[in-house]
């Protein structure tokens, strides 16, 4: 349930000090003597929705160091592992997995909440819930409602990454995405070179787990255009 999460009222309300120390003073000037007084002027840019165990992400956060990078996750106690791991890189690699970090909420509420218009280049769906059944199907994390909030948080020329191991998630996803009109899809050839791609395909704990059991995985990227302003 997600009764008691807590959101800001704007991004600009936000006090991202607790996630990104070493880039964000906090608000109050509470901080203790490791906060920085001045914010690095960085904004998140990369967010993993329905992040589980944060496999990408401390992937990401060294692949792309000066990429701040928000995992969203819905469990307490799964966003209480991923922060612990996070700390624990941070300790034992200093300088390194600054960039990274979790928030537990509801990515299906309050996304603007967050993020600013156009403010996130990368957006990842990462073997989402299936919910199989039909009834259960507007609780998937790609609808049309959904998709229209994604685009206005993420910037033209950004990019939403999806990958399944489930064929009928992969072609609702699909479906929806070729329907929206601020999303074209980056044909398979072009994303050679994503850095990200490799890693949306195996960093994931889920994606490690379907290759294990040798499962198909249907990976499908788009990129968001300009749009009319
Ligand atoms: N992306 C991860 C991976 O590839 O290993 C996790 C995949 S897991 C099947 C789906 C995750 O999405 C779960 O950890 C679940 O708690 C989370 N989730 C589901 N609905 C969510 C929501 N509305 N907001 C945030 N997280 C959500």
């Amino acid at each position: 349930s997600d009764h008691h999460l807590d959101y800001p009222i704007s991004p600009a309300h936000m006090d991202w000090s607790k996630n990104y120390p070493m880039h964000f003073a906090p608000k109050d000037g509470e901080g203790d003597e490791n906060s920085v007084t001045q914010d690095s002027g960085k904004k998140v840019e990369f967010a993993d929705i329905g992040c589980g165990y944060g496999g990408l992400l401390v992937a990401l956060s060294t692949v792309f160091p000066d990429k701040l990078m928000l995992g969203m996750e819905i469990r307490v106690k799964v966003e209480e592992y991923v922060n612990q791991k996070i700390l624990a890189l941070r300790k034992k690699h200093p300088g390194s997995y600054d960039n990274a970090s979790i928030l537990r909420m509801n990515a299906m509420k309050f996304l603007p909440n967050f993020f600013e218009k156009h403010q996130l280049s990368k957006l990842f769906f990462l073997f989402p819930d299936p919910h199989f059944k039909k009834r259960k199907h507007k609780a998937r994390i790609i609808t049309p409602t959904l998709l229209s909030e994604y685009a206005y948080v993420l910037r033209p020329g950004g990019i939403i990454y999806t990958i399944s191991d489930v064929k009928e998630l992969h072609l609702w996803m699909v479906k929806h995405l070729d329907a929206h009109p601020l999303f074209v899809r980056i044909p398979d050839e072009e994303l050679v070179g994503d850095l990200a791609v490799e890693h949306v395909r195996n960093a994931t704990e889920e994606g490690q787990k379907v290759e294990r059991n040798k499962g198909d995985k249907y990976l499908a990227c788009y990129r968001r255009i300009t749009d009319d302003e």
